[in-house]
């Protein structure tokens, strides 16, 4: 991707307070079906955490030491901000990297959670090179785009195979984690406010500042343009897709 487009994407995405679909009673809900072990303090890697919308959650809830991790330090620098305001910085180290290039110690974590994220380097290659950095017994938590039916209409199916090819079934899903010496302990489905409510009309309703700080450049145009477009497709084809969360422990 270009510099002046990440950069638009950044400036689009850096104020609003998530930055993919999810929610705060969803991630609750995560927690609580890891079933995590609270009688000493854990260690936490939230990858892909873009302005911390669920850091923000683990570390209210945990008694947690937590690594925020995202390529963007833009994104971090709003986190910060946010941690401080919550009161809960002292529980958040930042750290700008690479997803694929973590620089952490085989068997450090307690829990590993990406919500929204994974798909950048795709699902198998997060699960599967992520998993040495969990204790054994240690928890993943992560959220990826899914099928919600075997049979799709075809513009969907179109759409989908051409932004991210590994979109899937949880079927497939639970297999791939299951091959990688994980084991699926729960599976749900982010309701549809997670995608509307708190992700896509925020981001809906800042397209107008977006534009004019940009000057209506084409760039800033065609930004807007691809996210009416899958915020559409959405509206139109919510039935057949959701963002799965999927928990399991590493073995
Ligand atoms: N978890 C956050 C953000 C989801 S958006 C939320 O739910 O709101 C995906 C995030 O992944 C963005 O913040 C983006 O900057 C980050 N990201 C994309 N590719 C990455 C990579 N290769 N390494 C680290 N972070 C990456």
């Amino acid at each position: 991707m270009e510099d002046l487009q990440i950069q638009l994407l950044i400036d689009l995405h850096r104020s609003n307070f998530r930055q993919g679909p999810g929610g705060e009673a969803e991630t609750k809900q995560a927690l609580k079906l890891a079933g995590l072990d609270k009688s000493h303090p854990l260690k936490i890697a939230d990858i892909g955490c873009g302005t911390g919308a669920s850091t923000v959650v683990l570390a209210r809830e945990l008694d947690a030491e937590i690594t925020a991790v995202d390529f963007l330090p833009e994104f971090l620098e709003e986190l910060q901000i946010r941690s401080k305001k919550e009161g809960v910085a002292e529980k958040i180290t930042p750290l700008s990297c690479s997803m694929d290039a973590l620089p952490f110690s085989e068997e450090e974590f307690d829990v590993i959670l990406s919500e929204g994220a994974v798909y950048n380097i795709g699902f198998e290659t997060g699960i599967s090179s992520w998993r040495r950095f969990l204790k054994p017994g240690g928890k993943l938590i992560v959220s990826e785009i899914t099928w919600l039916s075997a049979a799709r209409p075809s513009e969907l199916q179109a759409y989908w195979k051409g932004e991210y090819p590994e979109i899937d079934l949880a079927s497939a899903k639970i297999e791939i984690l299951e091959r990688h010496h994980y084991s699926p302990e729960a599976y749900f489905l982010l309701p549809s406010h997670c995608w509307l409510e708190n992700y896509y009309h925020p981001m809906r309703s800042s397209f107008d500042a977006f534009l004019a700080r940009n000057h209506q450049s084409a760039q800033a145009k065609e930004i807007v343009a691809c996210e009416k477009a899958e915020i559409a497709l959405y509206e139109k084809y919510r039935d057949y897709y959701s963002y799965g969360v999927y928990i399991a422990k590493r073995i």
